[in-house]
């Protein structure tokens, strides 16, 4: 036995996307603004006034270009809410005050301007009066912009810059950050904050790229280029691992290699129950990059196509005919399967930083997904009629997220059938037969299931917001992520009572939330009713695998004890118990 090396330290987070490596750590800090003050010389007054009014300068034309961006891409109106910056960027009180610091006390111009700007923001944001509210956000932008323009600090950190494989330690990574993460040299990450389900976890997965999450405090406690081995599949961060440990770990992956054998002998398989039940199992996708793993982890077609993913990361919106170019190659590239696009949802933990919109206080209860959509109608009208266009290239359906009442889906269905008769009229073909279905994820919408089932041709059930939602647990947030509980009795109970509906209506339910992609509660769902699972492509596999070693009466009966038991952790270990037993060499690995 070697001598344990010193310092292996284990940090413990949420295990949020599968895998495991090794590696140097590269920590991304959050820009943060040091402001020294420094006493200048009386000689220096002038060169520091100049350079306070070319950060103004520069700052002013920054703005410009951005509202002008914003203008050409949605109009004048969004343009408009620049003129706001740049009014408090002419604001000669202000400008006149750090001036005064600066010739006066003989201050540094970032410390007088933070000094003035500061005072501004705090009486701001204290006033009872939401206008004036959001002008103190207003104003802490351009605090930062001009403040980034003093002290020559680049835009946030630049992942492009990454050019040797590491493991990336951050407080946080936005969705838009880990949509563009480049898998050669990010070998995987950990994240103080986060939730199972958060879109930056779910990224992960489709990335294929082990990541934990919620560890607390990690990225103050490690340093780039400390050596680390990430456990996705148990949430672990163990810096400095001893031989003892690397070695364990080289068994797991060992039994890992032997059952990604199994797993690819199904590939081309059904999904099917060993008493024949069939199941349709898709994947989830977010571009056409996807198209490939779709097709190599054996899915068949999308069940999730979240199109959010073509809007962010970009200056301008997608037109009408790049997203019909998309939605075309993907529906084209997997006939005959089905691809079901969701049309937009925008908001909660996911932004386009082009459209500039207004802070909320709750994202996931505020301006998000179709309520988003039908209050843009020029956005939204773009992306039906890409859909529709595309309908006619492969068998896409469409559906539409967050819907909570009836009259959100009769409003979104009249937007189509506008959008449908405007493209007859242009004489542009497409499918008049476009199925269209409604995501379920809101506690409201499964109430009225009956009710929405008879305006759509089937649903798709998005657990990972119907539990943050049923539950008030925010699923991005690591604090609550213990009531954050997929078999809690009211989450199995909203399931049911869906399913039910659609079929008492004659349409099918679907599953799509992550939870449709955990072999240990895949067959609960089977036993529910569900008759399709929809799960990132890395993991369909596996969900495939335990299907065909499940018997449909066996996981009935464990939906029959979930409907009757009153404790989360019950059901979890009945749902452990029988996925265990149905294929326990799915479970060796972890
Ligand atoms: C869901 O909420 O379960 C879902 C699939 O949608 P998203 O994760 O994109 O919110
Ligand atoms: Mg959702």
């Amino acid at each position: 036995m070697s001598e344990p090396s010193k310092g292996e330290k284990v940090f413990r987070g949420i295990a949020v996307s599968a895998g495991v490596c090794r590696g140097k750590i590269l920590v991304m800090h959050r820009a943060r603004h040091f402001i020294s003050h420094r006493e200048i010389e009386e000689k220096d007054i002038a060169p520091e006034i100049k350079r306070f009014e070319q950060s103004l300068a520069q700052t002013r034309k920054q703005i410009s270009d951005v509202q002008h961006k914003v203008i050409q891409s949605m109009g004048v109106k969004e343009g408009d809410i620049f003129d706001a910056h740049l009014l408090m960027l002419e604001d000669r009180v202000l400008v006149d005050e750090v001036l005064k610091l600066i010739r006066e006390k003989k201050a540094n111009a970032e410390f007088a301007f933070h000094t003035v700007a500061e005072r501004y923001i705090d009486a701001l944001a204290g006033v009872d009066d939401d206008y004036l509210r959001e002008r103190a956000a207003d104003m802490h932008d351009l605090t930062a912009r001009v403040l980034d323009n003093l002290l020559e600090v680049k835009d946030s950190f630049d992942l492009r810059h990454i050019s040797e494989p590491c493991i990336l330690i951050g407080h946080d990574l936005s969705p838009s950050v880990t949509a563009q993460l480049n898998k050669k040299f990010v070998l995987g990450f950990a994240t103080d904050i986060g939730g199972q389900t958060s879109h930056t976890a779910i990224l992960a997965r489709s990335l294929d790229i082990p990541a934990v999450v919620g560890v607390q405090n990690i990225s103050e406690e490690l340093e780039t280029g400390d050596y680390a081995l990430l456990d996705g599949y148990n949430g672990l961060v163990i810096v400095n691992p001893t031989d003892k440990t690397l070695f364990e770990y080289g068994q797991l992956e060992k039994n890992r290699a032997s059952l990604e054998e199994k797993l690819s002998e199904i590939k081309t398989q059904p999904a099917v129950t060993l008493d024949g039940k069939l199941i349709v199992l898709s994947a989830n996708i977010e571009d056409q990059n996807d198209i490939e793993p779709v097709k190599s982890h054996g899915a068949e077609g999308v069940g999730l196509f979240r199109t959010e993913f073509l809007f962010i990361n970009r200056e301008s919106l997608p037109t009408e005919e790049e997203q019909y170019e998309v939605y075309k190659q993907v529906a084209a590239a997997l006939n005959p399967n089905p691809v079901i696009i969701r049309t937009l949802d925008l908001g909660g933990d996911k932004f386009a930083s082009h459209l500039q919109l207004a802070q909320e206080m709750n994202p996931f209860l505020g301006w998000r997904a179709i309520r988003f959509c039908l209050a843009q109608p020029e956005l939204f009208r773009a992306q039906l009629r890409a859909i529709l266009r595309a309908s006619v290239e492969g068998k896409v359906k469409m559906m539409y997220p967050m819907i909570s009442g009836l009259d959100e889906l009769k409003q979104a269905n009249a937007m189509v059938e506008k959008c449908k008769a405007e493209l007859r009229a242009e004489k542009i073909p497409f499918n008049e037969e476009m199925k269209i279905g409604a995501m379920i994820e809101i506690p409201s919408a499964a109430l009225i299931a009956d009710t929405l089932a008879k305006h759509v041709k089937f649903f798709s059930i998005g657990t990972n917001d119907l539990i943050q939602y049923t539950l008030a647990a925010d699923r991005t947030n690591e604090k609550v992520s213990h009531l954050y509980e997929p078999t809690h009795p009211a989450i199995i109970r909203l399931i049911k009572a869906t399913v039910d509906a659609a079929h008492r209506n004659g349409i099918w339910a679907g599953v799509c939330g992550e939870i449709a992609g955990d072999p240990v509660l895949a067959p609960l769902l089977i036993g529910l009713g569900v008759d399709e699972l929809s799960a990132a492509p890395p993991v369909v596999p596996e969900v495939k695998y335990i299907i065909r070693r499940l018997k449909l009466n066996e996981a009935q009966a464990l939906a029959e004890f979930a409907l009757n038991c009153d404790s989360p952790s019950e059901i979890y270990s009945r749902c452990q118990e029988v996925a265990r037993a149905a294929a326990p060499s799915l479970f060796e690995k972890s």
